[in-house]
């Protein structure tokens, strides 16, 4: 992988900037598609809120997966690059009302939907247009998720999600209300999530719920489990491939289904993730009292996941063959925690060295800023370099 990258071209383009492996991305969703294809009623939709890059996503589109909104722009973007929008379904706690029209105007194929306040606006925008909307309830299944805490999403206390008992009564005010077709209900737990426990919890609260709905003669044709798997920091290399296999098959030997139902899926960070790479240059070797400092012209204006979730990516020095040295990785903005990693092992640093900041993938540009006025910066896929 690293090894066939294009190095020389890469000392062309204006640093930093984002480089996908579009042969890798392609591999990950035969990957999916194989692995998903086991099981009849499966559809994987793509969580763009990971990556929104056309590039990518016209990759993405050519193996033929859905779509997961969580905004209008969002839809625009996905639309532009050509996904159908019967594919698409779209969830978020706080849909504005030109979303909402954008939604329906377009066909979208379903809106999860997280609140009453929020079911009633979008029956009212449906009458007015003479239209029906497809709508599954977004469940909070009170289910945690071994991951960090920024990123669990089903617990009772975050915003996300309908509480479980409100659910009976939600299905049954949708069921009155002309301009709303109720269709199934909605999950998601969290992200990078590598246990397949937490999986299988969330499987088993699904089955109580279906069986209280079932009590009552409520039939979901639909049960979207949402997305959350996550992807190998540590050894990128090793594991470019998240573990599709067991991920379908644990919903598959924990999740009971009803005759005539489909399961939906939303993966965002396992899609793209391990197929991007940030690379940076450096600009200044810093010995300091007691460190010594790589400074990177990216910063976490580029990638702000190790600022935000003490993320860690794995880091390569892509120019040297130094012997191996200890550095703090740090970028050029003006925040104490705008550090990459510390004391990480790179081959001998000079000014100059392209560093790649890897599994950027999910999460890396689509979260740029441009604080401190930097430029946002580019994305470029292989086949295009
Ligand atoms: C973020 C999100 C996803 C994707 O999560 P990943 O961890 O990237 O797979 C799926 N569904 C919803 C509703 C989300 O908000």
């Amino acid at each position: 992988m690293l090894s066939k990258l294009p190095i020389d071209k890469f000392r062309t383009l204006r640093t930093p900037f984002y480089y996908y492996d579009a042969n890798l991305l392609r591999q990950t969703l035969h990957t999916i598609n194989d692995e998903a294809g086991k099981y009849p009623g499966y559809h994987v939709h793509y969580a763009v809120k990971a990556n929104a890059n056309l590039k990518v996503l016209r990759v993405i589109n050519d193996a033929g997966l859905g779509i997961d909104c969580v905004s209008g722009g969002e839809i625009e973007q996905v639309l532009k690059a050509g996904f159908p929008a019967d594919k698409i379904v779209f969830a978020g706690v706080g849909k504005s009302d030109w979303e909402i029209e954008l939604g329906i105007d377009s066909g979208i194929f379903c809106f999860n939907v997280e609140s009453i306040p929020e079911l009633q606006i979008i029956n009212q925008i449906a009458v007015q247009k003479g239209k029906k909307a497809n709508v599954c309830f977004r469940i909070n299944p009170n289910v945690g998720a071994h991951t960090h805490a920024n990123i669990t999403t089903g617990l009772a206390e975050n915003k996300f999600g309908i509480a479980m008992d409100d659910m009976e009564g939600v299905i049954s005010l949708a069921k009155q209300m002309s301009g709303i077709e109720f269709k199934g209900l909605h999950f998601h737990i969290g992200s990078q999530i590598l246990e397949m426990d937490d999986f299988i919890a969330l499987a088993n609260r699904i089955n109580e719920l279906q069986d209280r709905l079932e009590a009552r003669g409520i039939f979901c044709e639909i049960i979207n489990v949402g997305g959350g798997l996550g992807i190998d920091y540590n050894n990128p290399e090793a594991n470019p491939v998240p573990n599709f296999r067991d991920y379908f098959a644990t919903y598959h030997n924990h999740l009971q289904l009803r005759p005539g139902q489909s399961v939906h899926f939303e993966l965002g960070r396992s899609v793209v993730g391990q197929c991007g790479m940030l690379i940076t240059k450096v600009n200044f070797v810093k010995q300091a009292t007691y460190k010594q400092f790589a400074i990177v012209d990216a910063g976490m204006t580029d990638l702000i996941r190790p600022a935000l979730y003490d993320a860690h990516h794995k880091a390569v020095n892509l120019t040297s063959k130094g012997e191996k040295e200890t550095y703090d990785l740090v970028g050029p903005i003006c925040e104490s925690s705008d550090v990459f990693d510390k004391d990480i092992q790179l081959s001998a640093v000079s000014r100059g060295d392209l560093i790649a900041l890897l599994s950027a993938g999910a999460y890396g540009e689509i979260m740029a800023s441009g604080y401190n006025c930097r430029r946002l910066p580019e994305g470029y896929i292989s086949d295009e370099l």
